[in-house]
């Protein structure tokens, strides 16, 4: 069997855009993975041909309808797996003694319990699902340390950060001779666009990301940069950066894919194609490395790089994500939940999309702060904002 011993890999949000490539990945290496558990919402189907390729020993639905249904298929194919359904089953298989390793893949707030899960039960979590990490920020880390989790950053920006810094980076950044991190961002479809002509965009171009092929919430974030400002509040609690330490910067071809500069003048950087296998392998071997199946970068066809300033005016997102953090207390929280909603309604064509940050501003403005970051407290605040979310998209 090799010299390692075989890893339980559990993968929530499987049928994603990220859960399908960590399954890509995880089925190279036979020897290292074998997969425990595959979640997934409603994409029963695309969860079945999943099942029947990777042969897991648990899979989770969100509704008992589904779970029955692909039961039935599984059995029918002569597998063993076991079919549940719900969010207490969605949190048993992220804590399950058989995962050694727990991918949170699950876009939004609806990974926050199930990630949490995986955290105390000191598991290898490989962190995707930034939105967990925004709204419980201190919890989540506090949770880290106290059940000795390693916690791996699977957002592009962030696992290159970690690539970056020194092994042992906790503690302040200053401590280790860094002096600001440079996270970069692509732009987004609508680079350069004028306030008035972002009036006319529509889900379809919103979707479509010049970069990287992506689930639609994190493509209509990136569009709005909303996405870079939930980075710049998960890129504060992972590395103890202040947002000021954090300079965002534009970098269209999405090759660099971000820096730590230090105080001697030298900057790092982590550079490679724009495919999410490469941190997933990162995350899923580290401190080993691990053949990812992505193409060698070749900078002939790059050919060059090139930097800008984001316009906060016309992308008020990022300017609300950073004040929101310097706020602190409930406020990532509130500005979170208020542009989920905001994005679930520009997708449904209810909300026009500089109405998204419109929107997440009047929320953040309307709800006040509040200290105290115990669950209880975020998931309240989470709620709230979208109340009040709902609240303002009837009366516009
Ligand atoms: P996606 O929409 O493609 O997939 C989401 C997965 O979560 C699916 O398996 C879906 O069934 C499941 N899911 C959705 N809602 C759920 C719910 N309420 N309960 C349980 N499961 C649910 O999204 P994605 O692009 O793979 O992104 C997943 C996470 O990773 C997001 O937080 C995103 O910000 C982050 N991320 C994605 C990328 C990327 O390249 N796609 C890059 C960096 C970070
Ligand atoms: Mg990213």
């Amino acid at each position: 069997s090799g010299p390692f011993r075989q890893q339980g890999v559990t993968v929530l949000g499987a049928t994603g855009s990220i859960g399908t490539s960590t399954l890509d990945v995880v089925a190279r290496h036979p020897e290292r993975y074998r997969v425990h558990a595959l979640t997934a919402h409603r994409s029963r189907e695309a969860l079945l041909a999943q099942c029947l390729r990777h042969r897991p020993s648990l899979a989770v639905l969100d509704e008992e309808h589904d779970a029955a249904w692909l039961r039935e298929r599984l059995a029918g194919a002569g597998l063993a797996t076991e079919v549940r359904a719900g969010e207490a089953a969605l949190v048993e298989v992220a804590s399950a003694a058989e995962a050694d390793v727990v991918m949170a893949a699950i876009v939004g707030a609806a990974g926050l319990l199930p990630t949490l899960a995986a955290v105390r039960a000191g598991k290898r979590v490989l962190l995707a699902n930034k939105e967990a990490l925004v709204m419980s920020g201190a919890l989540f880390m506090d949770a880290v340390a106290r059940h000795g989790a390693t916690l791996l950053p699977i957002d592009s920006e962030h696992n290159a950060i970690y690539q970056c810094l020194p092994p042992e980076h906790r503690g302040g950044l200053s401590r280790h001779g860094v002096t600001q991190l440079l996270l970069t961002a692509s732009g987004g479809p609508f680079r350069g666009w004028s306030s008035e002509r972002l009036a006319t965009v529509t889900p379809a171009q919103a979707c479509a990301h010049p970069n990287w092929s992506m689930g639609r919430k994190i493509s209509v974030d990136s569009a709005t940069l909303m996405n870079k400002g939930l980075e710049l509040i998960e890129a504060c609690w992972l590395f103890d950066a202040r947002p000021e330490q954090i300079q965002v910067v534009v970098h269209p071809q999405s090759v660099i894919h971000s820096m730590a500069a230090y105080s001697d003048g030298s900057v790092l950087a982590q550079l490679g194609n724009p495919d999410m296998r490469t941190p997933i392998a990162y995350g899923l071997a580290w401190p080993e490395r691990i053949a990812a199946g992505v193409e060698a970068l070749d900078l002939f066809r790059v050919a060059r790089l090139d930097f800008e300033a984001p316009d906060e005016v016309a992308f008020p997102c990022l300017r609300l994500a950073r004040e929101a953090m310097q706020a602190g207390g409930t406020a990532p929280a509130v500005l979170n939940g208020a542009n989920e909603v905001a994005v679930d309604a520009f997708l449904a064509g209810r909300l026009s999309f500089p109405g998204i940050g419109e929107l997440v501003a009047e929320v953040l403005e309307a709800l006040p702060v509040e200290a105290g970051g115990d669950l209880e407290t975020i998931l309240g605040a989470d709620a709230r904002a979208r109340q009040a979310a709902r609240e303002r998209l009837q009366g516009r």
